[in-house]
This record gives structure tokens, C-alpha cells and sequence, in this order.
């Protein structure tokens, strides 16, 4: 994350894009790894609840399953005749240290602790990987959920901590992964020599691969034949990908609100220039490999200037480069993304745009209030509290302003918000019209002040505030049960109007 600015940082000194580096790894409460079973030995010892599905997965895994149990369970006595892969054999005795020879996996699977205790001190001294069903402090290592698109699978673990929230978070993974991937990852397993032996370049390797992964999710449920891999080939070898340029909008805060689009420009950047006022888990959805780039732009503090965001934007893509200018909110609104577009152009820079949800937007989906009510607003309109130099717009439209049937959101008031409501009223706007401002819509931090055109700046004042904020002046504001139970007060404080 950027440090904050010290305070002695004159207020609009503009600064230079930097490079800003993603935390790196946080603490992992388990490592996931991946074991490969096919055709070697397991093992596992007892019969108690949890084990014949454990020697069910051993074998779905590819492994050849010695069981040893003097009294299986009915669903252990199946469990030989159901193997999908590898082979399972149940052997109605205890086991003897002789069973343990070459084994590479063992599961103790006892009632009686004592006796898994031995299971597993003994088939850790002959070298396997150890589990112990429901007796986390013998294991080694422990089973996850899974989601299986083999070759592709996905393991889910909350270290024993919530299991029945791991079986929703996978319910939510099948839900995303089509089954169609199955045969498209079965694929890049069986062109994985041909494509290697073609390009010997690592970046040419890896153009190959970003365009099987766009092909892939672009038709997931078409299983991929021969003619895919000529056509990749044929792209592949038409020249290197040219530099691109796409404005995608962040929305206000909850990475829940990105478009399918927006994540896969994200998937898809080389580099990624991003504002202030981007949420940081937003970031997350990049690529690893992708560099970031903070190119400033707060309301208020010190930004880079806008010629220089314009310029290593065109030459980042010049050199071949998938830049994504990531933008908070909507990019085309008051994003200066018209400065960005026409750079672009300019310099033959392709560029496109992907939508994203406005503050305004969000703020009203998380107040639950229509800007639009039919029998509150005619119009709705979006306004900055700001010009060039940071103050009021003299050239707003103030009987537009005005009028209490309209609903405006003002952007950046922050600065001017007194003085902008006071103009209003000024003009005509019924003092008591509901007014409020929402800060940080749509983050965990969210908070919204309640008031009228009247009071909401001693409001705001008295009751401060942090982070980006937006108010919405209007009728409508006044339709929602807080709002109402505000606006019922401040009546009662105030006198009716
Ligand atoms: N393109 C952005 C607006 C950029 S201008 C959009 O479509 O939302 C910056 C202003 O947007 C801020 O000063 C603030 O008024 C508003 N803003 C951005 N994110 C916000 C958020 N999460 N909550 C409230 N206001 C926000």
C-alpha cells in the first residue's frame, strides 16, 4: 500500500507515477500441495466412519489401496468393487510392520487413539506421508474439499477451522468453473510437448498460452480439437500481440461489484495504472506477473499530472504492452478518461473502455433507495463539487440545482459543500430538502450522514469524516426509513415547512 503523504507535502505538488509492489505473501495457514498417487502404494490402517471414503479418494488418485481392517465396515467391503481408478484390497486382518514396505501414503483410521499412534509412528519411519482421520495433531497432512476438473483441481482448506464454510466456498468454485475445462486443461496436457518444442522462447510460450486461456473461457463447453491448436499457432505466429490501452472502471470499492470484463482485462494486463481511490483488493484480481503502477490522483492531496499519466500510458502500449488504466467508479465519469481516450487515439493507441459501477451507484444500492422514484424525482444528475482550481463551479446550472424534484449527486464535495448547498437554497431550493452524504460507498467502512439542504454541512462538520464521499440532494433521498426518521426530526427540531 502507498505510504500516506506527510503532511508537509505542499498540497498540489504533482508526483511521479511509481511502481508499487503487491505485499507479497501474507502468513499461509497450511501449504497446499499436490501429491501424484498414480500406480504407487497407500495404505491405510482400521475401519472407523470417515475411512472407506479416504480409500475411495486414494484410489480415484491412481493408487493401488492395501487396507488392513479385521473388521471392515459394509461401505469398506464395497469400496474394492467401486475403485474408479487405481486398484483398492481389503485384507481382513491388523496390520504388521511387513505391510508398510514402499509405501508413499498411509492413513491411520482407527477408533482407539493408542493404535493410530502406533499406525502412524510406524509408517512414518518407512517413509510415507501420513493422515490420521479426524486426529489432526498425527497428520501430516490433511484432506480439503475438492473440486475436480481433472486435470484441473482445485483444494479447499480452512485448516479444520470451519468445514462446513469450506463446502460452500467449494459449492461456489463448481458453480465458476465450468465442467467444460475439464477437456480444454486435458488438452494443454497433450499439445504441452508440441507447443514447447515450437516456441523456445518463454515469452513466446506463454503468448501461446494466454491465448489457449482466452480461447478457453470464451467457449468453455466446446471440447478443443486439432483445428484449435493449428488456429492458436496461426495467431500465435502472426506477430507479437500489439500494445493496447483499456479504461476499466473499478466500481466504488467492493471488488464484489467488478464486470466479468473488468476481471478479464485485469487477467489480461501487462501493466496496470491505477488511482488512488482504486480499493486495493481489487488489485488482487491481477495477474501475478502484472506491474502496477500508482499514478496518484486523490481529490484533494498531490497528484501526477495528467500529461504524464498520458504519456507512459501510450508508451507502455507502444512497446507492445497490455496497459489497463484502472479507474474508481465509472472511468467516463469524472475520470478525465476523455484526456486518456484522445492520447490514445492520437498515437494510434487501440483503446477501449469497460463500464464500471459509479459511486453514485453504489451509494444508492447500499442506502436501498431509488435515485428515480416516481413520485419524488423527474430528473437525476451528476455534478462536480470542484473545478479546475479546486473551488466551487461558478458555471453549474444553479436553477437545475434548484429544484427539489430533481435528484443530483454531487462528486468531490467535500471542499465546497457549504458553500454549494447554501447557493442552492439561495436560488430556491426548499431549505428542508433531504439531504446526505455517503463516505467510502459500498467498503466496509461505509457511513452515511442524514440532513437537509439546511443543516447536512454542520453536520458533516460536527460528525467529520474519512475517505472518498459523494451527496445526494433531492426528494427522493427522503424515501428511505432512516431518511424519513431524519427528515421526521429535523421537522420537529425545526418546525414544519
Ligand atoms: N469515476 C469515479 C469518480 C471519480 S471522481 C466514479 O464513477 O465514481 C472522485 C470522486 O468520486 C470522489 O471525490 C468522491 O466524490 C467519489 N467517490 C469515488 N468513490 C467513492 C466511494 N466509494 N464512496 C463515495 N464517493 C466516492
Amino acid at each position: 500500500m502507498p505510504a500516506p503523504y506527510p503532511k508537509s507535502v505542499p498540497m498540489r505538488s504533482p508526483r511521479s507515477p511509481r511502481e508499487t509492489r503487491s505485499p507479497g505473501l501474507e502468513p499461509l495457514a497450511v501449504l497446499p500441495v499436490f501429491v501424484t498417487l498414480t500406480g504407487r502404494r497407500a495404505v491405510l490402517a482400521g475401519a472407523n466412519g470417515g475411512a472407506a471414503w479416504k480409500v475411495k479418494l486414494l484410489a480415484a488418485a491412481g493408487a493401488h489401496v492395501d487396507v488392513y481392517a479385521p473388521e471392515p465396515t459394509e461401505e469398506m467391503r464395497a469400496a474394492p468393487g467401486e475403485a474408479v481408478a487405481g486398484r483398492v484390497v481389503l485384507h481382513e486382518r491388523d496390520w504388521n510392520p511387513a505391510d508398510l514396505e514402499g509405501v508413499a501414503f498411509a492413513i491411520a483410521a482407527h477408533e482407539d487413539e493408542a493404535a493410530c499412534a502406533a499406525f502412524v509412528a510406524a509408517a512414518r519411519a518407512a517413509g510415507a506421508i501420513v493422515n490420521a482421520v479426524d486426529r489432526p495433531h498425527l497428520c501430516d497432512v490433511s484432506f480439503g474439499a475438492i473440486v475436480n476438473r481433472s486435470p484441473l483441481v482445485v483444494g479447499i482448506s480452512t485448516e479444520g477451522a470451519a468445514p462446513v464454510f469450506g463446502q460452500t466456498v467449494r459449492a461456489r468454485i463448481e458453480a465458476m468453473l465450468p465442467a467444460g475445462f475439464r477437456a480444454w486443461v486435458a488438452a494443454a496436457r497433450d499439445w504441452r510437448a508440441e507447443v514447447g518444442a515450437r516456441y523456445h522462447a518463454f515469452a513466446e510460450r506463454r503468448a501461446f498460452w494466454e491465448r489457449f486461456a482466452d480461447r478457453a473461457f470464451a467457449e468453455p463447453e466446446r471440447a478443443p480439437g486439432r483445428a484449435d491448436l493449428d488456429a492458436l499457432m496461426a495467431e500465435s505466429e502472426a506477430g507479437p500481440r500489439g500494445g493496447a490501452v483499456t479504461l476499466v472502471g473499478a466500481g466504488p470499492g467492493d471488488a464484489e461489484l467488478l464486470t466479468l470484463k473488468a476481471l478479464r482485462a485485469l487477467r489480461g494486463a501487462d501493466v496496470i495504472l491505477y488511482d488512488d481511490l482504486v480499493a486495493p483488493e481489487i488489485l488482487d484480481y491481477a495477474r501475478r506477473e502484472a506491474r502496477t503502477m500508482l499514478v496518484g490522483k486523490t481529490g484533494h492531496g498531490p497528484s501526477c499530472r495528467q500529461d504524464d499519466i498520458n504519456a507512459l500510458m501510450v508508451s507502455l502500449a507502444k512497446s507492445g504492452k497490455r496497459v489497463v488504466r484502472l479507474k474508481s467508479g465509472d472511468p467516463l465519469v469524472f475520470g478525465r478518461a476523455g484526456e486518456e481516450i484522445d492520447a490514445c487515439r492520437a498515437a494510434g493507441i487501440p483503446v477501449t473502455v469497460v463500464p464500471g459501477v459509479t459511486a453514485a451507484q453504489g451509494a444508492a444500492a447500499a442506502l436501498g433507495l431509488s435515485l428515480t422514484h416516481r413520485d419524488a424525482a423527474r430528473r437525476l444528475q451528476y455534478v462536480t463539487g470542484h473545478d479546475r482550481r479546486g473551488a466551487l463551479p461558478d458555471d453549474l446550472n444553479w436553477a437545475a440545482l434548484a429544484d427539489p424534484t430533481v435528484t443530483t449527486v454531487v462528486y468531490m464535495p467535500k471542499r465546497t459543500l457549504r458553500a454549494l448547498l447554501a447557493r442552492a437554497v439561495e436560488q430556491g431550493l426548499p431549505p428542508g430538502t433531504p439531504a446526505l452524504v455517503v463516505f467510502n460507498a459500498t467498503r466496509a467502512d461505509q457511513a452515511v450522514i442524514r440532513g437537509s439542504a439546511r443543516d447536512l454541512a454542520d453536520r458533516v462538520e460536527a460528525a467529520g469524516g474519512e475517505g472518498p464521499a459523494i451527496v445526494m440532494v433531492g426528494d427522493a433521498l427522503g424515501r428511505d426509513a432512516q431518511g424519513a426518521a431524519a427528515s421526521g426530526r429535523q421537522a420537529a427540531a425545526s418546525g414544519a415547512h
